[in-house]
């Protein structure tokens, strides 16, 4: 693992990127997405820092954005407005109208009442707006219910008999033009064969399409692809040649169809750590507690998901021992790791929580009046291999 030379005496808590993985890791996936009609979008509501994005446009990637300040962004680090799509359940008037004065390739609508207001906006600036619909195909992506999104109890998108008779009645409406399907299940998804299961319905929609007249020339298969929390060192970088074989075996598309792969949490994930300090430990009856400087604040994941993150202690390596490893935060919830086994800590030892460069800082809140983590590059500052 590559941390800063001066790693124990930064001050705490702070995230790392490894910026050469992050640059192996979208190497890896592009060279995996080796299809004339397939491209890569990074969803940067993963990670939207300046110099995560900057690393990522220089590969020539699209953008897939779910808010107007995301658009804003993408542009400011210089992302071409026709790779950019915009995602969102609820979208303001205020970033439609961002959007459609951007440009940028398609706005993905997620509702009926959306597709006439975006019509309306757009009439209003004299212009027709490509977009793209989003399908709720009714799939269970297997994962955490607060990270699937694409089954009826779900509040995102439109459900396939809508998107026929949508498609069907759109002469009606003169401002826009739809130009794609849009389909995003859920994320954290290990197993392919959900995978297969949305190529299946896709195809099933796009022939019932067919069969009425209607093909698009753009489709958009979402992201969800899942990293292994458990094992970072081992992959740190997802298999993404199974990845994209899924979709070029089982996936129909018409010979001049481009299909958008929106990547996120299996591009940024393994690259971020957050490097934290112990302030305490203590026991009771039942528990041992590491008490750390950082907190829900820095990395909401274990308590917004009960999601898991390896923990490691960068200072010590003698007998393991069974922590609650804790924040400062006035939340019971502000817990890391529960029962995680760790070398025996001490106060003043570094841990290491991995594999936080997906859904880590960019959910970060200053609850409590805490201070943001600093941030550091591995291309900016002098690293060493650890362990
Ligand atoms: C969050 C999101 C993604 C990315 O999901 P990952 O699991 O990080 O790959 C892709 N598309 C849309 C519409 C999203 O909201």
């Amino acid at each position: 693992m590559r941390l800063p030379v001066n790693y124990n005496r930064l001050e705490t808590p702070y995230y790392f990127y490894d910026i050469e993985l992050l640059n192996e890791t979208i190497e890896a996936a592009l060279s995996a997405c080796n299809n004339n009609n397939f491209r890569i979008h990074y969803a940067m509501k993963a990670n939207a820092n300046s110099q995560i994005l900057e690393t990522i446009n220089r590969y020539n990637i699209g953008i897939d954005c779910v808010s107007g300040n995301e658009l804003k962004k993408a542009l400011e680090c210089g992302f071409n407005s026709s790779d950019i799509v915009f995602a969102g359940v609820g979208k303001s008037d205020k970033e439609i109208q961002l959007a459609i004065n951007s440009g940028i390739h398609a706005i993905n609508v997620e509702s009926e009442e959306e597709l006439e207001v975006v019509n309306t906006i757009s009439g209003e600036m004299n212009r027709v707006t490509d977009i793209a619909l989003r399908v709720n195909p009714d799939i269970d992506a297997g994962t955490h219910k607060h990270i699937t999104t694409g089954t009826d109890h779900n509040k995102f998108g439109i459900s396939i008999p809508d998107i026929i008779r949508i498609n069907e009645e759109s002469d009606k409406l003169k401002n826009i033009n739809i130009i794609g399907l849009h389909f995003h299940i859920g994320s954290q998804i290990n197993g392919m064969d959900t995978f297969i299961k949305l190529c299946s319905t896709i195809n099933s929609v796009q022939n019932d399409l067919l069969n009425r007249g209607i093909v698009f020339n753009h489709l958009n298969v979402g992201g969800g692809l899942g990293i292994d929390y458990d094992n970072p060192d081992k992959t740190p970088i997802v298999n993404f040649n199974d990845y994209f074989d899924v979709f070029s075996s089982h996936l129909k598309y018409p010979h001049k169809q481009i299909v958008h792969f929106e990547l996120g949490r299996s591009i940024t994930g393994q690259c971020g750590s957050l490097i934290t300090k112990v302030l305490y430990t203590k026991n009771t009856s039942r528990k041992r507690f590491a008490i750390v400087d950082a907190g829900m604040t820095d990395l909401i994941r274990p308590a917004l998901y009960n999601a898991y993150h390896k923990i490691e202690n960068l200072t010590s390596s003698a007998i393991k021992l069974r922590y609650d490893v804790v924040g400062p935060i006035c939340e019971s919830s502000d817990c890391f790791g529960k029962d995680a086994i760790i070398p025996e800590t001490k106060r003043g030892d570094i841990l290491c929580i991995r594999s936080v460069g997906a859904y880590g800082q960019v959910m970060a809140s200053q609850y409590n009046l805490r201070e943001p983590a600093m941030a550091y590059y591995s291309d900016m500052i002098e690293t060493i291999n650890h362990k």
